[in-house]
């Protein structure tokens, strides 16, 4: 008899648990039998893609006959422009999960380790475990610590580091907890790690942080050669349907990533409308205002509940129910409002909800009342 297809795969893939993404409106609207729901679930920017994104698809929307550039020579050009590198040092993605998953591709095997954090970004442990080698996971700050709780710990990062390790994973903020680390505990971790362990900076949420946490990314890859930083058009650019997000890296590690990149990964319409946000400042700029305005009005609702939350970076907010959260999630759904419950990162009592635009946070906050009273 023929064996099973389960014990046929490899190691790593038969223990793999896919990716749990965001409830689509659509499907919860199909179940229900519902209209107007929204989705506070999955980070993306609720004001939509800018104008000029937009205008772009529109342009080049008859000309998917052909392939894309390959190389996105356009697009790497202008990445290049903003960030002051060389272009040979950018690698692109079909979103940045792709680049997560190049490196390890290019870095990671069964004889090989990789060092992330708990509650880290769930693509991390798919990707390392994709790949069959070892995750070392490092604890996180305790749910009590005054700037951090549950966040990346620079020490414990680095006490995770073995000989067999060669990638380190940061989420800078992380998701789902949106907790940032200062540059100071960042070049912590840079400077007490061993040069072979390529460390991958991961900042898909960069552009919402505040200003004492920027860095010059060009002066930091100079500095430190194993140093990969990550980032996405599918958060503040609001492109996350269009899948592309790119790395930066010294040209010899880009060299490497390029190596497993398939040659078309990046799209047509995503490359011209990414190329065209860039260019966007006012969206962006509005983009940021909507969230700090949001991230306010939530903080001080949630807090007037009694609801506890984690400090957060970035366009989201993770709330702390101090009980199972997924009768509260089911509730909310009902009320045709979708967040995203994080049992999966083993935060059955949190859920993390994405700041929307005023209405939809409004809209949030009077569903979440009812639910709990
Ligand atoms: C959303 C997110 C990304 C972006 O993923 P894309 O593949 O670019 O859409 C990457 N890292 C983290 C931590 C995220 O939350």
């Amino acid at each position: 008899m023929k064996k099973s297809f389960q014990s046929l795969a490899t190691k790593g893939v038969q223990k793999l648990t896919p990716y749990l993404p965001g409830k689509p409106v659509d499907e919860l609207e199909r179940e229900l039998g519902i209209s107007n729901s929204i989705k506070l679930a999955s980070n993306e920017n609720p004001l939509g893609p800018g104008a000029k994104a937009v205008a772009a698809i529109r342009t080049h929307c008859e000309s998917v006959n052909f392939y894309p550039d390959g190389s996105a020579y356009k697009l790497r050009a202008r990445l290049a422009e903003k960030f002051k590198l060389d272009q040979a040092c950018i690698t692109m993605g079909n979103g940045s999960n792709d680049v997560l998953e190049l490196v390890a591709h290019a870095f990671l095997d069964a004889q090989t380790s990789a060092v992330y954090s708990e509650y880290a970004f769930a693509v991390y442990p798919i990707s390392v475990q994709a790949v069959g080698a070892t995750a070392n996971v490092a604890d996180a700050f305790p749910p009590d610590h005054a700037t951090m709780p549950l966040g990346h710990n620079p020490e414990t990062l680095l006490a995770s580091v073995d000989e067999k390790t060669r990638v380190l994973f940061i989420a800078n903020p992380n998701n789902p907890t949106g907790t940032c680390l200062s540059t100071e505990m960042l070049r912590q971790i840079l400077d007490g790690v061993p040069e072979d362990v390529v460390v991958v900076l991961d900042m898909a949420y960069n552009e919402y942080m505040d200003e004492a946490f920027h860095f010059d990314f060009g002066e930091w890859l100079a500095c430190y050669p194993n140093l990969v930083i990550t980032g996405t058009f599918s958060k503040i650019y609001a492109l996350a349907g269009l899948r592309i997000g790119y790395a930066l890296s010294s040209a010899e590690i880009a060299d490497l990533l390029n190596r497993v990149r398939q040659p078309f990964n990046t799209n047509l319409l995503a490359q011209e409308a990414a190329l065209a946000s860039l260019d966007d400042e006012d969206h962006i700029q509005k983009s940021v205002l909507l969230n700090n305005a949001g991230k306010a009005y939530l903080q001080q609702a949630f807090a007037e509940m009694g609801l506890d939350y984690l400090p957060t970076m970035a366009n989201f907010i993770t709330v702390n129910f101090r009980r199972d959260a997924q009768p509260i999630y089911q509730a909310l759904l009902r009320k045709g409002v979708i967040v995203r419950p994080v049992a999966s990162y083993n935060m059955p009592e949190f859920l993390r909800i994405t700041i929307g635009t005023e209405a939809q946070n409004r809209r949030l906050i009077q569903a979440l009342s009812e639910v709990l009273s």
